[in-house]
């Protein structure tokens, strides 16, 4: 999976990234980059964005394709039965473990 930027400065890919759509969760925080939501490509192996990257505040997830087949809770499953642990981000480095 590769990335690159041409001449253009337009995204080229090599590979599936999901794009993820975030917004602020109070957009009486918001700055304007986060306020009217911005998407954001993420590698499946990124942890996933609480925060806008422009001003710290929370942010929630709109849309996500993960167009990598089953539901999240297939994902869940199949996770589980390999004995990954799911982990979910509670603050700045609390985390609760789910499974
Ligand atoms: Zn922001």
């Amino acid at each position: 999976m590769a990335i690159g930027i041409d001449r253009t400065g337009a995204w080229q890919f090599n590979g599936f990234m999901p794009i993820y759509e975030y917004q602020a969760a109070d957009t009486e925080q918001a700055c304007d980059y986060c306020r009217d939501g911005f998407e954001c490509l993420r590698q499946l192996s990124d942890p996933p964005l609480s925060c806008c990257p422009e001003c710290g505040t929370p942010i929630k997830k709109l849309i996500s394709a993960p167009a990598v087949g089953g539901s999240q809770s297939g994902f869940d499953d199949r996770a589980k039965a390999s004995g990954f642990h799911k982990l979910k981000k509670l603050g700045t480095g609390e985390y609760e473990k789910l499974y």
